[in-house]
Formats: C-alpha cells, sequence, structure tokens
C-alpha cells in the first residue's frame, strides 16, 4: 500500500506542463489550447442552412481552424481530434440516440487510412455517452464535370447506400461532417437515413466553409 503512494506521488511531481497545441507558448487552459488561441478560433454565432437544411456548426473556416483540419485530414496529425471534438461540443446540440459520422469511400479511406469525421465523432460521442452508428456507406465519387445542378445532386444521393442487413435502427440521430461547403453530402446522407426510418435526424460539422 504504502510503495502504491509512494509510487502515485512521484507520479505526480513528474507529471509535465501541457503546452498549448496550437502556439506551444502557453500553457494549455482548455481543449489542448491555450486561452489566447482560445478566444482566437472564428467562432460561428448561428446555426447555418444549406439546401434548406440547419446545420449546426462550430466556426467558420478561417484560420487556424482550416490549417489545424487540413493537418488532421491530410497530415496525420490525429492528435487534434480532442480539440476538433471540443469544437463541436461547445454547440448547443439536441438529445440524439446515435452519432452519424460522415462516411467516406472505401479509396478515400485507403488512400488516407481513416475516416477524419469517425475520429472526430468517436471522442463526441464518449462524452455524449451514446454510441456511434454507421449503417450507411459511401461509393466512390465520379467526377462532377460538366454535371447540371441536378445531375449533380443525384450523382452525390447515388454514392450513399444502406448497408445490407442492419439490425439496430436509431430514431433520433445527429450526422456529424468535417467541413461544409456546399451542404449536399449532408443532405444525401439524410436522406438515406430518412429511408432507414429515422424521424428526427440532426446535422453538425466542425467548420463553414463558404
Ligand atoms: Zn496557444
Amino acid at each position: 500500500m504504502l510503495m502504491f503512494n509512494l509510487f502515485s506521488k512521484s507520479k505526480n511531481l513528474i507529471t509535465p506542463i501541457l503546452r498549448c497545441q496550437l502556439c506551444s507558448l502557453d500553457s494549455q487552459y482548455k481543449a489542448t489550447i491555450c486561452k489566447d488561441c482560445w478566444t482566437q478560433i472564428p467562432w460561428e454565432t448561428e446555426k447555418i442552412i444549406k439546401q434548406e437544411v440547419p446545420i449546426f456548426v462550430a466556426c467558420r473556416y478561417e484560420y487556424p481552424i482550416n490549417r489545424i483540419i487540413q493537418k488532421f485530414k491530410y497530415e496525420q496529425q490525429l492528435h487534434f481530434q480532442h480539440l476538433l471534438a471540443n469544437l463541436i461540443l461547445q454547440l448547443h446540440l439536441p438529445k440524439v440516440q446515435a452519432i452519424v459520422p460522415m462516411p467516406i469511400s472505401e479509396e478515400r479511406l485507403i488512400e488516407r487510412g481513416y475516416n477524419q469525421s469517425l475520429e472526430v465523432a468517436k471522442i463526441v460521442a464518449k462524452i455524449l455517452n451514446i454510441p456511434i452508428w454507421q449503417p450507411i456507406q459511401r461509393m466512390h465519387q465520379h467526377s462532377q464535370k460538366g454535371l447540371t445542378r441536378l445531375e449533380r445532386i443525384e450523382n452525390i444521393q447515388s454514392q450513399f447506400q444502406i448497408k445490407k442487413d442492419y439490425k439496430i435502427r436509431y430514431k433520433r440521430v445527429l450526422i456529424l461532417d468535417d467541413v461544409v461547403t456546399t451542404g449536399s453530402s449532408i443532405l444525401a446522407l439524410m436522406q438515406s437515413l430518412e429511408q432507414l426510418g429515422c424521424q428526427k435526424i440532426f446535422a453538425c460539422a466542425i467548420a463553414n466553409a463558404n
């Protein structure tokens, strides 16, 4: 017992002061970053509407959030998942039964090694104490070049397909995406979830790129 106490005490003594993940200048204040960096986040103040769908969005896709998302998404800097999940958790999210991360195609997954939205969703789901639900798969996207607006929408919708033999079905879910641009992938995913019997589908994203 005494040994254990000594050990835990000495462990406390050597705990390093964690530096801000963004500037490294100050110590961490919230969600792995310092107070200054936290206040400089380009928060999005209102719920946005894309394709007539309301989307809860934490920030605008501006510096430093754009750089962080790029590093997280394309440079394997997965340690940013905590910060990004915390941005989502600042939103006044509705009560849901499960989180549906925006799926990526098999080709993307092989190329990137992970689904960035799933990595953020894992932390959000853990903190909210709800499961992650992935009943929809995304097929490879064909080029959108030369297509009309309507054809583009149809093209995106055809990418989202319900996985076979899905036993668990949730009624109230929250889609989690990283960056929203046109909102067409969120709309397409919503439509697939509706086909599965979801009655209330909310959507949230880390950043809004207009
Ligand atoms: Zn900082």
